[in-house]
């Protein structure tokens, strides 16, 4: 069981594409960004009442940048209960949600009305935005005082489609989380990810393709605000089928038989005889080439 001092940190990370969730806004208008932010931060503020010692930070993933929305700059734990500009709540609410709640929005409010989108940039960041998730966990992580520990998890809510341009760099971001034991969550809104289903059934997490988004609320209670040792004792959806398939290194699309270099690991597409990522030059003549190739199609197909 976890003990008192034990630290749980989750870095919630939410694609905010403007173009996915404008496009959403004419597709569904009973569900927009701001009911998702509602969705997120019910979920958000749960998990700090769960536990005193919990933590939380969102992250905010765009086309242009990864924001972070809490803790953000304007926020300064300790003194954020005393400041002026606190809207002591007035229901009775617990003060630091409602000071972290009013950041939250006033966060999102400005990233989403500085965004000026041109032309080619589309995707989302998001590969970044694991990454900063990662760099954050790690500062806390080395902030801790003698004999705590911590345990900290990343629950991605995705929405536009997968970006295969980013696939080394994702890759490299869900085996730094595997190595530092860090769970990846996803929760997705519309097309299946490839990317995240590898990072989730890597590092161990939770993949779920949330058949109606209009009920985002109750799947993030549900499903993603119980840890890794609550889980057990829940029945969860049944895990998805992974899809495996790697981006080659040449074009970027995904291909299930490749050429892989046998010095660096890349993949590639098609057969050349000298590897563009590290140089080598395979000595092995033309002819023989092809004959390998046949006899390695024939078994998969
Ligand atoms: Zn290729
Ligand atoms: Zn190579």
């Amino acid at each position: 069981m976890a003990s008192e001092d034990e630290i749980s940190l989750l870095v919630i990370v939410l694609d905010v594409n403007p173009i996915w969730w404008g496009q959403q806004a004419q597709r569904e208008p009973e569900f927009t960004l701001s009911k998702c932010m509602d969705a997120v931060m019910t979920m958000g503020n749960a998990h700090l009442v769960m536990n005193r010692t919990n933590k939380l930070a969102i992250i905010a993933s765009h086309c242009q940048e990864s924001h972070f929305l809490y803790p953000s700059k304007h926020w300064k734990s300790g003194d954020g209960a005393g400041d002026e500009s606190t809207s002591a709540s007035s229901d009775g609410k617990y003060e630091l949600l409602t000071v972290a709640n009013d950041l939250i929005a006033e966060e999102i409010r400005s990233l989403m009305a500085r965004t000026d989108v041109r032309g080619h940039q589309t995707d989302t960041l998001l590969a970044g935005s694991l990454a900063k998730a990662l760099c954050y966990i790690h500062r806390v992580s080395k902030e801790l005082e003698a004999g705590q520990e911590m345990k900290s998890r990343i629950l991605v809510i995705k929405a536009a489609e997968d970006c295969a341009l980013q696939y080394m760099n994702f890759m490299n971001v869900i085996f730094a989380a595997q190595k530092n034991s860090i769970l990846i969550d996803a929760c997705v809104l519309d097309s299946e990810s490839g990317l995240l289903q590898q990072a989730c059934d890597i590092t161990g997490g939770l993949y779920l393709r949330i058949p109606q988004k209009i009920a985002l609320a109750q799947y993030l209670q549900w499903v993603f605000l119980p840890d890794s040792e609550q889980r057990s004792q829940l029945v969860l959806p049944p895990p998805v089928h992974v899809d495996y398939r790697a981006a080659c290194f040449c074009h970027r699309t995904l291909i299930e038989i490749g050429y892989v270099c046998s010095v660096c690991l890349s993949i590639f597409c098609h057969f050349s005889p000298i590897c563009t990522t590290c140089e080598t030059a395979f000595k092995l003549p033309l002819p023989q080439m092809v004959k390998t190739k046949k006899k390695k199609l024939k078994p998969t197909t």
